[in-house]
């Protein structure tokens, strides 16, 4: 861990600690872990003890908001792609074909290993989110069936990050996988290593295959890119209102209609439907984008017991929930 802090964010190194697995299943004591790389001390064994506090950190919100498990911490009225209206998106994400190869490799990886690392983690996550502007909670519920270190705490709550509607300070940021690429797999070892297609491919040129002539392109059988980057972005920001020159009342109107509109005076009250239109998504009646199944809640919860009207509690989440004192003392 002495190098942690330079090495961290390296795909093709995957030189981080790997720890998560035995602190899931309670093998390895998260205390235990601080105290010891306190110990051993150094600026790398700093890093990695507060990337250890991001866990408790979340496992804490968690606690104190049980229901984001589930429901957006901080809503932004998102009207996500549901499965049916994204469905081949969807599939091509998990299938590691979305054609943006940093994000393939990483879906690839997962799907062999069990295993992401966290750039990639927060990569695809983005992707997902973001580029395809799809419900975080379908990726959410993807995740955990596969990963070999799959909690209930630390990937809602690092999906909700992703998404924009957690705890994160910059929720309309869009990440390109190119430059995200580039930059933490500069010479695209990681990529050659999930995605076979691109092997023969030159450093810089593997973020980016779409660039090649046509005919070199023809022979690679990796896909075309889902969507442009551009295209992406644009429908998110569009969707978030941060579209240049639009106001946070261009938003609303586009998603939501306003509060006040020139035809209603402040004191009369709104029409019924108006009210109703207003409402956010997840708590429109038949909306079933939003609101979880109980099915949906048993499993994202571990088998805890809980219901769209009673979520589980930080109590009945039990084996994940935090000791307070002890781990809070550790990292102050
Ligand atoms: C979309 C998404 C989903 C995730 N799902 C999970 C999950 O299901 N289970 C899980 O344990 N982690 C999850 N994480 C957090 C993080 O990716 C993993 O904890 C980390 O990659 C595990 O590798 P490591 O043990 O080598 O981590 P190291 O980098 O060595 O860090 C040491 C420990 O610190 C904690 N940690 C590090 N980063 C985070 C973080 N962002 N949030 C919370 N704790 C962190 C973990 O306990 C980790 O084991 C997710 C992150 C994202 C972006």
């Amino acid at each position: 861990m002495s190098r942690y802090d330079e090495q961290h964010d390296d795909l093709a190194a995957d030189a981080t600690s790997r720890v998560s697995p035995y602190l899931h299943f309670g093998a390895l004591s998260p205390v235990e872990l601080a105290r010891q790389a306190r110990a051993q001390g150094g600026p790398g064994v700093e890093a990695s003890v507060r990337r250890l506090c991001w866990r408790d950190f979340h496992h804490q919100v968690l606690a104190a908001r049980p229901e984001s498990s589930v429901r957006d911490y901080r809503t932004r009225h998102d009207r996500w792609r549901t499965e049916d209206e994204a469905a081949e998106d969807i599939a091509a994400w998990r299938e590691g074909r979305t054609g943006y190869p940093v994000v393939d490799a990483a879906m690839r990886q997962l799907r062999h290993e069990g295993w992401m690392h966290n750039r990639g983690r927060l990569l695809v996550a983005g992707f997902l989110t973001r580029t395809l502007y799809v419900d975080w909670r379908i990726g959410a519920r993807h995740f955990p069936d596969l990963l070999v270190d799959g909690d209930i705490v630390n990937n809602q709550l690092n999906w909700q990050w992703a998404a924009g509607t957690g705890t994160d300070t910059r929720p309309h940021r869009v990440l390109n996988p190119v430059l995200q690429g580039r930059r933490y797999d500069p010479s695209g070892a990681y990529v050659r290593r999930w995605v076979p297609e691109l092997q023969d491919m030159d450093d810089r040129a593997v973020h980016e295959p779409w660039r090649l002539p046509e005919d070199r392109r023809a022979g690679l059988r990796h896909p075309a890119p889902l969507i442009g980057l551009a295209d992406g972005a644009a429908r998110f920001r569009h969707a978030r209102g941060r579209v240049w020159g639009a106001t946070r009342r261009t938003q609303a109107s586009a998603y939501l209609p306003p509060l006040r509109s020139p035809w209603l005076s402040r004191r009369r009250p709104l029409p019924a439907v108006l009210l109703e239109l207003r409402r956010p998504a997840s708590r429109r009646p038949g909306d079933r984008r939003a609101e979880p199944s109980p099915g949906d809640l048993r499993r994202w919860a571990g088998g805890v017991s809980g219901s769209p009207d009673r979520p589980p509690t930080g109590r009945q989440i039990g084996a994940s929930a935090p000791r307070w004192g002890t781990e809070a003392q550790v990292y102050r």
